[in-house]
């Protein structure tokens, strides 16, 4: 029998500060926490499992491991595997909503001539700021946006970082001076 839900994860800690080293089930048997069906033993062992995930102070990251690794069994954070997979396609259909009420930025092509020619300045500087071995992160802190703002400016997938201001431009201007 396993000693603790450590081994049912297939993994040992990943060192100082893992979250796993603060979970509250390390000293429980990991087939408390992989009931085999949803009725009744099964059903009680679910119970008393998400009971030890309520007092667990890294429920949170340990749902989230179970989600982002698309884990189908045993109890995780807190949730059964009905919950979280109710849970899962909750949430992937807001997303999926957001991301069609999110209004798309209009092609380069489309914009007025000051903007166009901002945009692929923009995407110039972002080029040049790139060879120059600048980090995404480093690059949108220049620019005053996010790196994956910075991303999908380079990849030709949106316009431009900002709106066209001269603000813009004198800091895209630095930028291109710094970049050496
Ligand atoms: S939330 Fe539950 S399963 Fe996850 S680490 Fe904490 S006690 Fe263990």
């Amino acid at each position: 029998m396993n000693s603790n839900i450590l081994a049912a994860w297939g993994t040992s800690s990943g060192g100082p500060g893992d979250w796993r080293d603060q979970s509250a089930c390390r000293a429980y048997d990991a087939e408390q926490f992989f009931p085999v069906g949803n009725s009744g033993s099964a059903a009680r062992q679910t119970e008393q499992a998400i009971a030890v995930c309520l007092s667990c102070p890294v429920r949170v990251q340990c749902l989230k491991y179970a989600l982002d690794n698309r884990i189908v069994d045993g109890v995780w954070g807190g949730m059964a595997e009905g919950e979280r997979l109710s849970l899962k396609r909750r949430t992937d259909r807001i997303r999926r909503d957001a991301e069609r009420a999110a209004p798309k930025p209009p092609p380069v092509e489309a914009l007025p001539a000051t903007a166009r020619v901002l945009a692929e300045d923009t995407r110039y500087v972002i080029g040049v700021l790139r060879d120059a071995g600048k980090s995404w992160r480093e690059i949108g802190h220049r620019l005053n946006t996010s790196d994956s703002t910075c991303r999908e400016v380079h990849a030709g997938t949106r316009p431009t970082v900002a709106r066209a201001t001269e603000e813009t431009a004198r800091k895209l201007s630095q930028s291109l001076v710094n970049a050496e």
